[in-house]
């Protein structure tokens, strides 16, 4: 349990290292006729978008940017440091294979406008994690084009507001019905979309209030938007019954899929009467996201939907892959080209990891892990479950340390730097707000029972320190390369320096690159 300690450099920022005319990569010299293309490129770029000076740019060698960028990693926490119970957010392992598959010359060097025939791979690859991800949720045909679960919502919302509008019903379906525990986005995206969004509450089960969900739907109701299980990780029980409820009134029901990873091979949305489904490949299908680049989130829907996709749509056939622009009612492009192709390499070669059967797997370890966790943390002095305190939890679960807090003035906030310390990455807290000083753990299928117990070990201390020597959780971390931020000042842009151009206008640096020495 001891003996966490990050690493803590100095780094001066990259634009204040290197010296002017230091070079990390060398081109071989231009020929005369590679210096006479060059050249005939130029002349054909309009004048104003020619630069005059090279662009103000650090000058580094190979080594000095390698030790910049190590050292920085250094100071970070990721899911190849330790375990990352970040509820909602699925931080699984992300295997180093489908990295080295993505970053194949033919995977990663093809351009979005070669001829179709060019790029049959490509299309192939597209067009069979399409049909594996309608065949996982349920639907008919999917869309790999938005890139992130907030515009799979967005690309979902759309269409359903074309649905209604081809049925002459939009300007009397306005509304789209959320619960109260839904992801922030949910309403974001129907709102983007320009619907109302009703709000239901959760009864004491966790669950969608029924009788609260019936009252609020009505001739205005455009659709409802789910997540199952729930963010507090309880599966809607009654869904077959909430499905009855929407699809009577004229209203059509959107999961968000974000989060798979309890249902994968078990159950699917679609037959659970849902209509549309994202996913997030970078969640459930294990592609990095944060900070380890673009996410993909897919849309699923049932056959009287499939006219209203993005365009062009993957198709076979028999012979050969093509893209399909011929979509009667389609929503347009909600992405440039045919979306993230490099997530969408990780996740089919995932898929073809493990198969059918891993997948089953995956949600019996993740649905495994997370109770075990849910049954020893709650017994810890202070937390206690928030809901399901009684039955088995899904993939994730809530944990509430309100007794803890107000016993000993230490917050979830408090907990989630002091776990830092222990070399664990903080739990999602504050969330779903319908619990107090909520902690929401996702341990994933990919953590041992050992790192598993580490998480145990390390609250129990939290909870012991935090009645007997609370000032230590209040300060903490202080075992991370950077202490306990000032988070009000990150809401003050104006006293940040979030760019070169901003630090240099601040800190009076002139012209170009000053090295520094500190
Ligand atoms: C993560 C998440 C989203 C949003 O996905 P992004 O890719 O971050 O836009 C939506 N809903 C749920 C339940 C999520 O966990």
């Amino acid at each position: 349990m001891k003996g966490f300690q990050q690493a803590r450099w100095r780094t001066p920022i990259i634009f204040e290292s290197g010296s002017k005319g230091r070079k990390g990569y060398s081109f071989p010299p231009l020929d005369d006729s590679a210096k006479s293309t060059l050249r005939e490129i130029v002349n054909t770029l309009p004048r104003q978008l020619i630069r005059e000076r090279p662009p103000d740019l650090p000058e580094l060698s190979e080594v000095e940017v390698v030790r910049h960028f190590t050292a920085l990693s250094q100071m970070n926490f990721g899911i190849d440091n330790g375990p990352y119970p970040l509820g909602s957010c699925t931080m699984k392992y992300n295997p180093k294979t489908n990295e080295a598959l993505a970053s194949m010359d033919e995977t990663r060097w093809v351009h979005p406008n070669q001829p179709e025939e060019t790029m049959q791979g490509t299309l192939e690859i597209m067009y069979k994690l399409s049909s594996w991800l309608a065949e996982i949720t349920g639907t008919s045909k999917v869309t790999l084009q938005p890139a992130a679960g907030a515009q799979g919502e967005l690309t979902g919302a759309l269409i359903i507001r074309a649905y209604h509008k081809q049925n002459g019903e939009l300007t009397k379906r306005n509304e789209i019905i959320i619960p109260d525990s839904a992801h922030g986005t949910n309403p974001a995206s129907a709102t983007m979309a320009g619907f109302k969004v009703v709000i239901v509450p959760t009864d004491e089960e966790g669950c969608v209030d029924i009788e609260a969900l019936k009252s609020a739907t009505s001739e205005r109701t455009a659709g409802l938007m789910l997540t199952n299980p729930n963010t507090l990780g309880i599966f809607e029980k009654n869904i077959t019954e909430i499905s009855k409820i929407i699809h009577e009134h004229g209203g059509l029901l959107y999961y968000d899929g974000a989060n798979l990873n309890a249902v994968l091979g078990k159950t699917r949305p679609g037959d659970m009467g849902f209509d549309i489904v994202h996913l997030n490949l970078h969640k459930t299908f294990a592609t990095p996201h944060g900070g380890g680049g673009p996410g993909a989130g897919p849309v699923g829907v049932k056959e009287p939907l499939v006219d209203f996709l993005p365009v062009p749509l993957v198709e076979y056939d028999g012979n050969r892959y093509y893209l399909n622009y011929d979509v009667p009612h389609s929503i347009g492009k909600v992405r440039a080209f045919y979306g993230s192709f490099g997530v969408l390499v990780k996740a089919f070669a995932y898929i073809l990891t493990v198969g059918a059967e891993g997948l089953d797997k995956i949600s019996d370890m993740a649905v495994l892990n997370a109770n075990y966790l849910a049954r020893k943390l709650s017994k810890i002095k202070g937390f206690n479950l928030a809901y399901a305190k009684e039955k088995p939890v899904k993939h994730e679960f809530v944990l509430s340390c309100s007794r803890l807090h107000s016993e000993t003035g230490v917050s979830a906030k408090d907990v989630a730097k002091r776990l830092l310390d222990y070399g664990i990455h903080p739990p999602t807290i504050y969330f779903p707000p319908v619990v107090k000083e909520a902690l929401m753990f996702e341990p994933t299928e990919t953590e041992t029972i050992e790192e598993l117990d580490r998480i145990i070990d390390a609250l129990t201390e939290i909870s012991k320190e935090a009645y007997e020597n609370p000032e230590k959780i209040l300060t903490a971390p202080h075992c991370t390369s950077v202490g306990r931020v000032d988070e009000a000042k990150a809401s003050h842009p104006r006293t940040m320096c979030l760019s070169w151009r901003m630090y240099k206008k601040k800190n009076h640096v002139a012209g170009g690159m000053k090295p520094k020495r500190r």
